[in-house]
């Protein structure tokens, strides 16, 4: 590793909260970086001759709608100075999406999970990626990191799935999935991690707009500049929570919300301990509630949501057990969230996933649960929103987790150019 000297570690951060900028606002104009990155004129000249330069950004030139005065020079991120490839892992199926160093999407499958072995669906996914090069006549080399989400426990380090949904305690190590060739790094988040990540960041984009589409948006609340938690509703229970702390630093964590114990004893959950949250609040709960089928066993690993829409539709015509499955349903999330809200503090709940369909049929029991807390009682409930495009929070969740990662190896790299060539 080279020394890095002090001139060259201030041009590394100020080349980052540049990039940055670029990333968070799109396309921007030499006095617009100024303002938002609050680096002087002189120091933002420098910077982005130095990262056109170096191929990481471009300019583009608009001419005044008039015809007359000088063209409008705008900078924003090169589309070919490198690509980032996600994999979003759902219970029965992966999508692969291609992004380009500016955020645009190129392409974008989804295959059905067939394999059952974590060798041959390791396997299937190697080849998936191939494939998707080739749609794309895209040289390995070309693709810089490759971020893969799912539900479940998420190894600190590496990237490798503890224990999930779909495997169960099989662990799945996405280490070597890169064949010969590549270059790319591989990350693996939680997906809900990644959902909590968009909601924090959440600015003009679609996110507000999903908001705003959500079921209680007379409560006003936003993802602001301050913590929050994301709960998604499916299959399983995910949880994010993102904090923001006095001094600037934040941090986001996925929490294992859905096997924490709700009722000591009780129902058996699919993770094979006993009286965990999704143990009521899963779908395959809600169904074996419904059904009042024995407790101690597991209907089925993934119940079709047609299912769930039939015990709905018995719920919302007033059929007694359906209507207690989604209410026990909601008292378990809620008393979850009243034993995370006493931990932390009250925070804003921004609640996601397929399950938002139900959402009027658990809002009783979800806040009978959550008035449980003392915090709760005394603050009042906590603002929640429905943000039901899942999918695109865990997209965008993808973009920032690996763009901020992409963006700090392009600066190092060039930073290391620039030292041989000097
Ligand atoms: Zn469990």
């Amino acid at each position: 590793m080279l020394a890095k000297s002090s001139p060259e570690l201030v041009r590394q951060q100020n080349s980052a909260l540049v990039l940055s900028g670029l990333r968070r606002h799109g396309r921007l104009a030499h006095t617009e970086i100024c303002e938002t990155t609050r680096l002087a004129s002189a120091t933002v000249s420098a910077i982005t001759a130095d990262l056109e330069r170096a191929g990481i950004i471009e300019r583009t030139e608009q001419q005044p709608i008039s015809g007359r005065g000088r063209p409008r020079v705008q900078f924003s991120q090169r589309r070919n100075c490198g690509y980032v490839i996600v994999i979003t892992i759902s219970s029965d199926i992966i999508q692969y999406s291609l992004v380009d160093y500016a955020g645009t999407l190129l392409d974008r499958f989804a295959e059905q999970r067939q394999e059952e072995t974590t060798g041959g669906f390791l396997r299937s996914m190697s080849a998936a990626l191939e494939r998707m090069l080739a749609r794309s006549r895209l040289d390995r080399d070309k693709v810089l990191l490759v971020s893969i989400s799912s539900k479940g426990l998420v190894h600190p380090n590496l990237p490798s799935l503890v224990w999930s949904p779909v495997f169960g305690a099989r662990s799945v190590d996405f280490s070597d999935l890169l064949g010969e060739g590549w270059g790319a790094q591989v990350v693996l988040s939680n997906e809900t991690l990644l959902v909590a990540t968009a909601l924090s960041q959440a600015k003009d984009g679609h996110a507000r707009g999903d908001l705003e589409s959500g079921l209680d948006k007379d409560q006003g609340a936003r993802p602001r500049a301050g913590s929050l938690v994301a709960l998604s509703l499916g299959h399983s229970i995910g949880l994010g929570v993102s904090r923001m702390f006095d001094s600037g630093a934040s941090e986001i964590v996925a929490p294992n919300f859905g096997h924490m114990l709700h009722t000591p004893k009780g129902a058996l959950c699919r993770c094979g301990t006993s009286g965990c949250i999704e143990a009521y609040a899963g779908f395959y709960a809600i169904l074996r509630a419904a059904f009042e089928a024995p407790m101690d066993r597991i209907p089925a690993k993934f119940v079709p949501l047609s299912e769930i829409e039939k015990i709905a539709q018995q719920a919302r015509q007033g059929h007694r057990m359906a209507r207690l499955a989604f209410r026990q349903a909601g008292m378990a999330l809620g008393s979850g969230l009243s034993r995370l809200l006493s931990l932390y503090e009250s925070m804003p709940i921004f609640i996601t996933g397929p399950g938002t369909r139900y959402y009027e049929l658990l809002r009783e029991g979800l806040e009978e649960g959550l008035a449980q807390a003392l915090v709760v009682r005394l603050g009042g409930l906590p603002p929640l929103t429905v943000v039901p495009d899942e999918p695109a929070l865990v997209f965008e969740g993808h973009l920032i987790v690996a763009f901020s990662r992409v963006d700090q190896d392009v600066l190092q790299l060039a930073g290391r150019q620039r030292q041989v060539a000097s």
